[in-house]
């Protein structure tokens, strides 16, 4: 899965460059040229990391940092501040918000991807999931990449893995379509064909999880949630 960054600016210049360089690494980037915009493709989207520049139109950089730190669905995702020489104190401020790490501008490119990197690794290691989850009968190992009901193992492919994995990993909340087409199918845009990839690859999961399939819950129109409780 390529990772997906978010590059908050409202300089277009700055973005396209910033984009342009990303891409060329391997990541998938999105951006947003204000706060609004930000907190909604956070939501939607769930980027990997998040490069927010601090002089942003309407809300500025440090009230998206807090907005996002203050929402626990957001909390966990890193935030790199692109921050100017002038903007020392709001560099403090950021950090202590919960900001990752900083770049001052202007910066190099190859910079700013080293930061990412580490930063993204850094996230990577904190937040190792255990490696094993059982949940009702069924264990998920993600080492093995292996599941099993009872003493059974489910035969799974790839893809339903992967599904099964972003559902469990969402504890709870609700994915949609879009989001899963676009994080493990890796389309942009979900058309009617895509779109039933998805339900047809859960159709198959929840017949192989047999008395477990009733965690998978559909929302109508929208996605699927998986539901870790006994309901
Ligand atoms: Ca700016």
């Amino acid at each position: 899965m390529q990772e997906k960054i978010l590059i908050v600016e409202d300089e277009p210049d700055i973005v396209k460059m910033v984009e342009y360089n990303l891409k060329k690494e391997g990541f998938r980037v999105i951006s947003a040229p204000d706060g609004n915009e930000a907190l909604r493709r956070v939501e939607r989207e769930r980027p990997d990391i998040i490069i927010l520049d601090l002089m942003l139109p309407e809300i500025d950089g440090l009230e998206v940092c807090r907005a996002l730190k203050k929402n626990q669905d957001s909390a966990d995702i890193p935030v790199i501040m692109l921050t100017a020489k002038s903007q020392e104190t709001d560099k403090i401020v950021g950090l202590e918000l919960g900001a990752d790490d900083y770049i001052t501008k202007p910066f190099s490119v190859r910079e700013l991807i080293a930061r990412i990197k580490a930063v993204l690794r850094r996230a990577r290691e904190k937040e190792k999931p255990p490696e094993i989850i059982k949940i009702g009968s069924l264990t998920i190992d993600f080492s093995k990449i292996k599941a099993s009901i009872g003493n059974k193992p489910v035969e799974l492919t790839a893809k339903e893995f992967e599904l099964l994995s972003a559902l469990i990993k969402a504890k709870g909340r609700v994915l949609s379509r879009d989001y899963l087409l676009d994080n493990i199918w890796g389309f942009d845009k979900a058309v009617e064909i895509q779109s039933r990839t998805v339900d047809v690859h859960i159709q198959t999961l929840r017949k192989k999880l047999k008395a477990e399939a009733k965690r998978i819950t559909t929302v109508k129109n929208y996605g699927y949630r998986f539901e870790r409780e006994e309901g």
